[in-house]
């Protein structure tokens, strides 16, 4: 059999304009059908995947671990009670557009509300971006201006790093200007799913400031991080940054001991410590992928016991109007 060729891109903007849209065009890559699956097409929140990502894909199998994440079932649109469109409670989290301060010392931004790639089990599936006017930057500064207290600022979205380095470069030189500032940290998935982006423009204006300056990652599979994926990391090191990873513990595509101490071997190897494995947000849509708490927890004391302690991650819940991620023991 001769598999389908996946096509080559110059640059990262390029790969992200061609990333794979259609389901019958990812279908056609991992040489499956939709009855096999049981997906369809969902115009609510469309397929989005980067070819780098396809390309890790195992052709054939309809359980893949990466597949699983981005492939729209038909169970998706059945409603199920308790998974609902906000369940963080980011709402009320929201200070000005586009501004969560929910923890202390720390705001979270959305600087954009693109993705390279669309995760079926994302929180934020359902939220507004389009009336949150990301774009507009001069308010959310004056914000923290405002409040001395803040010291660490986190870029989220969607994703900091479609932004460009013209504006990424504004960021950082707007935020290295508020003294109480300290800290700049990046939740990103790029350097997973579209390593391209990872360049030496990138690095040099992310690291043209006196803020200091961690990246947390999110790699879900052992099997999301190929060479491409290492170098891209390496890279980031390179330049300074302190390198995190947070994880979802997702059914169907990391609920074994096998599939996370892989994981997290895996990061090792990257120099990739973890950070947080984050029990499921329960949005509307993503009830298949629910782990049960005592699932969790026997995963847990596997992970204890096969893994140094550096490399075992924090596994936390978000409880909407409470203080900080709810660890669970
Ligand atoms: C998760 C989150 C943070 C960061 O919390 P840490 O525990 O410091 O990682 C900050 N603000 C919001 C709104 C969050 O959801
Ligand atoms: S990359 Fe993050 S924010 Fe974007 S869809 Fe995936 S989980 Fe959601």
């Amino acid at each position: 059999m001769t598999l389908p060729a996946l096509p080559q891109f110059v640059t990262w903007q390029q790969a992200l304009r061609e990333a794979v849209r259609s389901l019958d065009e990812l279908l056609h890559y991992v040489q499956l059908t939709a009855e096999q699956l049981d997906c369809l097409p969902d115009p609510a929140f469309p397929l989005r995947v980067p070819h780098a990502y396809v390309a890790r894909m195992q052709v054939g199998n309809p359980h893949d671990p990466l597949l699983r994440q981005v492939l729209p079932l038909r169970q998706e649109q059945q409603v199920v009670a308790g998974f609902v469109s906000d369940p963080v409670g980011d709402g009320a989290a929201q200070k000005i557009p586009g501004l969560l301060h929910k923890y202390q010392g720390r705001v979270l931004l959305m600087s954009t509300g693109s993705c390279a790639i669309h995760c079926r089990y994302c929180f934020r599936r359902h939220y507004p971006y389009a009336q949150a006017q990301l774009h507009e930057c001069e308010d959310k500064i004056a914000y923290i201006q405002a409040h001395p207290e803040i010291w660490e600022v986190i870029l989220s979205g969607g994703d900091p790093l479609l932004l460009s380095d013209e504006r990424l470069r504004d960021w950082v030189q707007a935020l290295s200007a508020i003294q109480h500032v300290q800290s700049l940290r990046l939740h990103t998935r790029l350097p997973v799913v579209l390593p391209q982006r990872i360049t030496t423009e990138l690095l040099q204006a992310l690291s043209s400031t006196r803020l200091r300056l961690v990246l947390v990652i999110h790699a879900n599979h052992a099997q999301e991080i190929d060479a491409e994926v290492m170098q891209a990391v390496q890279a980031l090191r390179g330049a300074g940054m302190m390198l995190l990873n947070q994880a979802v513990l997702l059914r169907g595509v990391n609920d074994s001991a096998a599939a996370l101490v892989a994981l997290h071997r895996r990061l090792g190897q990257a120099g990739v410590l973890p950070y947080y494995l984050h029990l499921l947000d329960k949005v509307a849509g993503a009830a298949h992928f629910a782990v049960t708490h005592a699932e969790a927890q026997a995963l847990m004391r596997t992970l204890r016991e096969s893994l140094p302690g550096y490399l075992v991650p924090k596994l936390v819940r978000e409880v909407a109007g409470m203080p900080y991620k709810q660890p669970i023991d």
